[in-house]
């Protein structure tokens, strides 16, 4: 158990927090830092091909060992951490043989992750936890994928007795800020398909996830003097109220969950003259998104109809679809994770994501890839935290599916 905490402590120590305002991949410098890093070690541990690119997308290969044809298989991870939270000066806790009490994050400032509002901890009792001091957040999410799938690799390599067939793992930087797969070479790669490790809690198989859009309402407004303003003025800002209103309140991300989408306001900018309202729009079922999109345009012709002017603008952009739509085809890929989640005694949690992966994106460029749990919880944050035994269980699950890919049919 030792081998996978120094391993895993050994990159959340390094800060690699993406930031969405940089143009260049990877976003920040200091991703290079752990990149490196992780290069030396793929080597280290015997794989082939490592390779790192001008962009820091690592790739590495451990060759097949059976003599008959095997689907390529690739394991994908990010070792970016999220800009929401820092992630500079990490110092991981470990809590062994948790009780299933409070957990003292930081005493002097009082920060308690607490399984009264964090009820999934009851899950992890008996077992060993990493988690922050408070002031930072972990970056289980997804140094823990990246652990589970060096171990597994170096754990393959030390047992030649387990069949398997070529294996290929790829490692990108800024999926935080939603361009993990912009830059991954899917040909270079060469898999048939892949998983990303990326998930959340152990057993999690997911190949579902939003369609998603961006939406951005500009309301023109007139500014007059306020005294001489009967009749003239005209107030960008109500009318960009008038316009949330409208659509339906309960749709929201705040009062859905499961299979049901939203329209989320995010932002809003404004001033008499002008108000910006930022919406995205979230649906699993492709025509739900196309009405949702439609209903956003019809809200904007009616007013602009009611109002006699184009007081009302509106651009949507898509962002990422749903993989479902790629990944059922060659359903057998989930069905693998499923039959190797089970043979390691994990039971699965199939269910749809309420968000995007890289695997999404990486499904549409040609890779089918669904996500299985790399175990971390309450990401992006002070309270998240890691049990190592499902990141142990994670490597089981990722030897059990080369295994299983390899059996000759
Ligand atoms: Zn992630």
């Amino acid at each position: 158990m030792q081998h996978i905490i120094n391993r895993f402590i050994s990159y959340v120590t390094i800060d690699t927090e993406s930031d969405p305002n940089s143009e260049t991949t990877p976003s920040t410098k200091k991703q290079w830092d752990l990149a490196n890093k992780l290069v030396e070690e793929l080597k280290t541990i015997g794989l082939s091909d490592v390779s790192i690119d001008e962009n820091a997308y690592i790739m590495a290969t451990l060759p097949s060992n059976v003599n008959h044809d095997v689907p390529v298989i690739g394991f994908v991870s990010h070792f970016d951490t999220s800009p929401d939270f820092t992630g500079a000066n990490v110092k991981p806790q470990i809590i062994s043989n948790y009780d299933g009490k409070d957990i003292i994050l930081n005493a002097e400032e009082d920060i308690i992750l607490s399984p009264d509002y964090f009820d999934d901890l009851l899950l992890y009792k008996g077992q060993t936890l990493i988690t922050t001091d408070g002031t930072t957040l972990l970056g289980a999410d997804d140094k823990a994928g990246i652990t589970e799938i060096i171990t597994a690799m170096e754990y393959l390599i030390n047992h030649p007795e387990i069949k398997h067939g070529k294996i290929r793992i790829g490692f990108t930087p800024d999926e935080e800020i939603g361009r993990g797969a912009h830059k991954f070479d899917v040909d270079k790669f060469g898999a048939d398909w892949a998983y990303t490790m990326d998930g959340s809690q152990v057993g999690e198989l997911e190949y579902e996830n939003f369609n998603a859009a961006g939406a951005k309402i500009k309301v023109k407004g007139k500014i007059v003097h306020p005294g001489y303003a009967k009749g003239k003025m005209i107030n960008s800002m109500y009318y960009a109220s008038e316009f949330i209103t409208i659509l339906p309140r309960l749709e929201t991300p705040e009062c859905t969950e499961g299979y049901e989408g939203f329209f989320h306001l995010h932002n809003i900018e404004g001033d008499v003259e002008e108000t910006t309202l930022e919406y995205i729009i979230r649906d699993h079922d492709k025509d739900k998104f196309e009405a949702r999109k439609a209903l956003l345009e019809k809200v904007v012709f009616d007013l602009n109809t009611k109002y006699e002017s184009e007081v009302f603008k509106i651009e949507i952009k898509d962002q990422y679809f749903n993989m479902k739509e790629k990944v059922e085809p060659v359903m057998h890929i989930v069905d693998i994770a499923e039959e190797a989640m089970k043979a390691v005694g994990v039971t699965p949690l199939i269910k749809a994501i309420r968000g995007g992966t890289d695997g999404s994106q990486l499904s549409y460029m040609g890779l089918p890839c669904p996500n299985i749990f790399a175990g971390g919880h309450n990401f992006h944050g002070r309270y998240e935290y890691v049990p190592v035994e499902s990141m142990q269980k994670a490597v089981e699950v990722i030897c059990k599916i080369a295994e299983l890919t390899a059996i000759e049919k």
